[in-house]
């Protein structure tokens, strides 16, 4: 029985890294130092809406850079592949998420969406009246990702607007090189506003498993995305979502995926389900402890490697 198993080795999962410690919190702002080490959930949601969860599945917390995935679609829905290409690269550049901009020599793009840099430029994009507009395209957006309403931590949003100085530098860069429009202000506002949106682990796993279900929310039947980007979106995730760690996790895990500082880490199953972990204990790399170990058990186990039929007899 797939329901038995699946819940069994959610279980698993959770019981055999519940202690594993190490790793150290984000402390760039206190609100994310304030967290829970031992906080600690599994979500996984199949693309037929059933939803299995071990552990903390409805502790609050914000996307953090999970959002870019999302926000890159609605980038590419507001203004296609092309000109969203001619801004922001698609190239991995194996360093962390907040080096400071390394500007392709010749086309003056940040190297892709999942940088501080490449996400700055994306959410320039975002269309909209002014920016309440925008903003409420990206809840919207949100929304129909997770069915139901999605709210901000105004402190997280303050604390990040008042201390995101390298941010705020990227910003004035690319806006020298062009690469961004004014208002740089407004722009950086709705990127630490989506960076501060609340969601819990479940919600995360809904929505990976929207974009596992080729862009419907398999719980709503709505959907969130236009199919015709669904590739591009999976396609940076698979070789830039993991920070410097992107490169080693599509060998070991293969699947595409996005983690956040906060200690989320979301896995899409193209056509199967959509998985997400948190844990906010972070490696050197930034991405969650439990969450990297917890996905390279559950892809050897269920054997979900993108390239691992490759190997398997004809
Ligand atoms: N708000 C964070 C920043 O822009 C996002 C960091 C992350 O999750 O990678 O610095």
């Amino acid at each position: 029985m797939i329901d038995t198993t699946l819940t069994d080795l959610l279980t698993r999962l959770h019981a055999t890294y519940r202690d594993l410690h190490g790793g150290t919190l984000a402390s760039y702002i206190p609100e994310l130092a304030r967290s829970n080490p031992d906080w600690f959930a599994i979500s996984l949601v199949t693309v037929d809406g059933q939803v299995f969860g071990v552990g903390d599945v409805e502790q609050l917390f914000t996307i953090q850079s999970i959002s870019k995935v999302f926000v890159y679609g609605l980038a590419l829905e507001d203004h296609g592949r092309d000109y969203v290409l001619g801004r922001v690269g698609v190239e991995p550049t194996g360093d962390p998420f907040n080096s400071i901009i390394r500007l392709d020599e010749f086309s003056k793009r940040p190297d892709n969406p999942m940088i501080n840099a490449g996400a700055i430029a994306v959410t320039s994009l975002i269309r909209g009246a002014d920016p309440t507009d925008r903003l409420n395209r990206l809840l919207t957006m949100f929304r129909r990702y997770v069915a139901h309403d999605v709210f901000m931590d105004a402190s997280v949003f303050t604390s990040e607007r008042t201390t995101g100085h390298r941010n705020r530098a990227m910003a004035h860069l690319m806006r020298h090189f062009g690469m961004i429009d004014d208002p740089i202000e407004a722009a950086l506002d709705l990127y630490f506003q989506q960076c501060s949106l609340l969601v819990h682990c479940r919600d995360l796993a809904v929505m990976a498993a929207t974009l596992a279900n080729r862009g419907t929310n398999p719980l709503s039947g709505e959907q969130a995305l236009n199919p015709t980007y669904l590739r591009d979106v999976l396609s940076v995730m698979y070789t830039c979502g993991m920070y410097n760690f992107a490169g080693e996790w599509a060998y070991k895990v293969g699947l595409p995926a996005k983690s956040g500082v906060s200690g989320g880490i979301i896995a899409v199953v193209p056509g199967r389900f959509g998985v997400a972990v948190f844990s906010p204990p972070l490696d050197e790399h930034g991405n969650s402890v439990r969450g990297i170990r917890v996905f390279e058990d559950l892809s050897e186990n269920l054997g979900l490697h993108i390239f691992g039929h490759c190997t398997l007899g004809t």
